[in-house]
């Protein structure tokens, strides 16, 4: 019998805009998972849309994990350093003939509608590179148990603006990185059986994925940086973890702790993959975002 690969996972956060108690919580939650199983743990700064992008955000993101004691192994892994090994991907894929032109506008599609190969672009038009999703893939999320894959459709791998999109450079560098754990919140629920399928047509093992419920406003809207979530304080770290522990329903949250650093080794120790979900399958609790 092969022994399990090591344990490797990683915090992904877009520089949009400064880390928020959402965030907080997928950061906490894929640390604890990590450093329980004495696994490595990496920040992958994913800098790849500059027209969304916050200047300052990245290195400010940064600076809020290290004022929450969410220290990483090896240097951070910028996105915006990555184009050649995506384009050598789209290549490959091209290749292998899953890779179309498509010059389909957002408001013909629908958000994250597919094309079919339905339209013939004209020449010179601008176009987006969609892959092929054959569709119908299940797994085995280890918070929420066994999933459901998304339907055969077509993702878009570059924008007709040229960038890369997320769905291809996520994949590339979970594979790059030797990612076997993904921890992140449930918003990239519906993405992961595509995610696994690319790995597939890159001819790489895909890691296990894991979603924890999204933190959500009175409203029920997901507490993100479009809808004006708040930076964190980083000057009252040791509250915040306080308040991210209990939402991922850890008993460390009551631990008596004098630091950081004492609350993330109680935290470790006891760390428990939870499903956080009521007998309705509706996230638990709801929480308005501000740290108590
Ligand atoms: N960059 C994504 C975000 O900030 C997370 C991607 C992932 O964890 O796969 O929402």
């Amino acid at each position: 019998m092969t022994a399990p690969p090591p344990y490797r996972g990683r915090f992904a956060p877009s520089p949009t805009g400064p880390l928020h108690f959402g965030s907080l919580i997928a950061a906490v939650g894929s640390y604890l998972d990590a450093r329980h199983r004495h696994g490595r743990w990496f920040v992958r700064m994913e800098d790849l849309d500059p027209p969304r992008e916050m200047p300052g955000a990245a290195d400010r993101i940064l600076r809020s994990l290290e004022a929450h004691g969410l220290t990483w192994d090896d240097s951070v892994l910028y996105q915006s350093q990555r184009h050649e090994a995506y384009a050598a991907a789209l290549d490959t894929l091209k290749k292998s003939g899953s890779l179309f032109c498509c010059s389909c506008t957002r408001a013909v599609l629908g958000p994250g509608g597919h094309c079919g190969r339905r339209c013939s672009p004209k020449p010179g038009e601008a176009t987006s590179e969609r892959v092929v999703v054959a569709g119908g893939g299940t797994f085995d999320d280890f918070i929420l148990g066994p999933q459901e894959g998304a339907n055969a459709g077509d993702a878009v791998l570059r924008r007709k603006d040229g960038l890369f999109a997320y769905a291809l450079a996520v994949v590339v560098d979970d594979a790059y990185q030797a990612i076997s754990h993904v921890l992140r919140g449930q918003d990239l629920l519906g993405e992961t059986s595509g995610q696994i399928e690319l790995f597939e047509r890159l001819n790489q093992t895909p890691p296990g994925y894991g979603h924890l419920p999204l933190l959500c406003d009175r409203r029920g809207h997901k507490l993100s940086k479009q809808t004006g979530a708040r930076a964190l304080d980083d000057h009252q770290p040791l509250a915040n973890l306080r308040s991210a522990l209990h939402y991922l329903g850890q008993g460390a949250a009551q631990a008596e702790a004098g630091s950081v650093e004492e609350l993330l080794a109680i935290a470790i120790a006891h760390w428990q993959r939870q499903p956080l979900i009521d007998n309705a399958g509706r996230p638990l609790p709801h929480h308005d975002g501000i740290p108590r």
